[in-house]
């Protein structure tokens, strides 16, 4: 037996849109399998339809990978700039007679076609140039046609989809080359495939149907045929195959509603792969888990409240300092006006504070709101109310005790609580107030964490705010 090949995948986007989200997931598990088995991973872009490629496309697709941290190995590969190599292969096959020149013309295959349906059979088209003397051939047109099996079987030997058989009377002499000596599209494929020493052919089941017709070529050539790896669609809540009437958006869409991009892996690993129970993990026990055998049969189903959950659970247990970067990269990405110095300083020091039951960037920024706001600090409606006149002169009163205190938790919990006592009311009464005072808010974290972070200044500077 020969050695195993070290494991090569790719990404094959088309440029015609956003990554979208089945395929930042194909991207992922494509990444996943080749980072688990310490092998490679490569983006070819599939360019070859130029009236529907776009570089701005491609530049989508490019951000999408970057934000969600899948990063290929070698350079970006483009399909349309090796299409001299695409039509080699197709010469090469006529050369051996495993491909012929078909000069039928697009009349005479729609009579073969009409006749075939009149008599109830196959409108499969089956060329008479197929065994023609080359001495025969006209001084015309033609396209390159791939001589396909006639008998038995084609098995598709699939990781996902287990192996499934095509019978060879189903298969058309396909086209290779066009009438311009362009390649088409399936051999581009599998040419590339075999060149870029790919090992796995991990991508959405959409694609099945093309494999039989790819096995082929790779046997016309005596390929070695990749594993194939078809990936049941996504589909929405309703069932159904995910659309963007079901909110499904391109990969950067969910940057900008503030997902953190580790939420959004684990979260795409989980449509369609499972690994026992476990819902929540980290990008290191995904790429050490990751396995064909945990991919399901049946489609996944999009749902965003899952989404959020594992988004929140990525944030509470974040580094700190990797949070304050990609909320940093977050607010660019929305266009947002980036965050001061000083804001970002204080962000930094809340963080502890404003991460935890946060399940997005937009709301760690709102629960941080009293830190990254600037005195005077002006409460909003509700806060408004909680500053009555009664409120005021009781933050009067406590402004004092603050001075002198120590300034730690346990410190400012028992002058809180003497001070509650004094005034004949538990500190549930105080609370309010001292939100209002220090953000401007009804709903803050909590007022002593909100103390610490601001310290003594500040936090008596805003008290004789609201107080005055
Ligand atoms: N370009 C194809 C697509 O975007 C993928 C082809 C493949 O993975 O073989 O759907």
């Amino acid at each position: 037996m020969s050695e195993p090949r070290p494991v090569v995948t790719r990404f094959a986007p088309s440029p015609t849109g956003f990554l979208h989200i089945g395929g930042a997931r194909t991207a992922l598990f494509n990444w996943l399998f080749a980072r688990r088995h310490g092998g490679t991973f490569l983006l070819r872009i599939e360019d070859t339809d130029r009236a529907r490629s776009t570089p701005e496309a491609t530049d989508a697709i490019l951000d999408g990978m970057a934000w969600l941290g899948l990063d290929h190995d070698g350079d970006v590969i483009s399909q349309f700039d090796r299409a001299d190599r695409h039509a080699e292969v197709a010469h090469t096959l006529l050369a051996e007679g495993k491909a012929y020149k078909c000069f039928a013309t697009q009349d005479e295959i729609a009579a073969f076609r009409e006749a075939a349906r009149a008599e109830g059979k196959s409108t499969l088209y089956r060329s008479p140039w197929r065994d023609a003397d080359p001495d025969t051939h006209p001084d015309a047109p033609f396209v390159v046609r791939i001589k396909a099996p006639r008998d038995g079987e084609t098995v598709i030997r699939d990781a996902v989809q287990g192996d499934v058989t095509i019978r060879n009377d189903q298969l058309d002499d396909m086209v290779l080359l066009r009438a311009d000596g362009t390649p088409v599209y399936m051999l581009a494929v599998v040419v590339d495939d075999h060149d870029m020493g790919v090992t796995h052919v991990i991508r959405g089941d959409d694609h099945l149907n093309n494999a039989a017709r790819q096995m082929m070529i790779y046997d016309a050539m005596g390929w070695d045929v990749p594993v194939w790896v078809h990936i049941p669609l996504i589909h929405g809540p309703d069932g159904k195959k995910l659309s963007k009437r079901h909110g499904a958006l391109g990969a950067e869409e969910y940057q900008k509603m503030g997902y953190p991009a580790a939420g959004m892996r684990n979260y795409l690993a989980r449509l369609g792969w499972s690994h026992g129970d476990d819902e929540f993990f980290t990008d290191a026990q995904a790429r050490e888990w990751f396995d064909l055998d945990g991919i399901g049969k049946s489609p996944a189903r999009f749902d965003l409240k899952k989404l959020e959950n594992l988004s929140g659970q990525h944030i509470a247990q974040a580094d700190d300092a990797a949070l304050q970067q990609e909320i940093t990269a977050y607010l660019a990405a929305t266009g947002a006006t980036a965050l001061k110095q000083s804001q970002s300083d204080g962000l930094m020091a809340a963080m502890p504070h404003v991460k935890e039951r946060a399940k997005t960037f937009p709301e760690l920024l709102d629960k941080a709101h009293f830190i990254l706001t600037e005195r005077p600090v002006t409460p909003d409606e509700k806060a408004s109310k909680a500053l009555d006149l009664v409120s005021r002169g009781i933050l009067t009163q406590l402004t004092p005790q603050l001075q002198t205190v120590t300034w730690d938790r346990d410190s400012l919990e028992a002058v809180l609580n003497d001070f509650a006592a004094s005034q004949d009311t538990k500190f549930g009464k105080l609370a309010g107030p001292l939100r209002a005072a220090l953000a401007g808010r009804a709903v803050t974290p909590s007022v002593f964490d909100m103390m610490l972070v601001l310290g003594r200044k500040e936090t008596l500077a805003r008290l004789e705010d609201a107080a005055a």
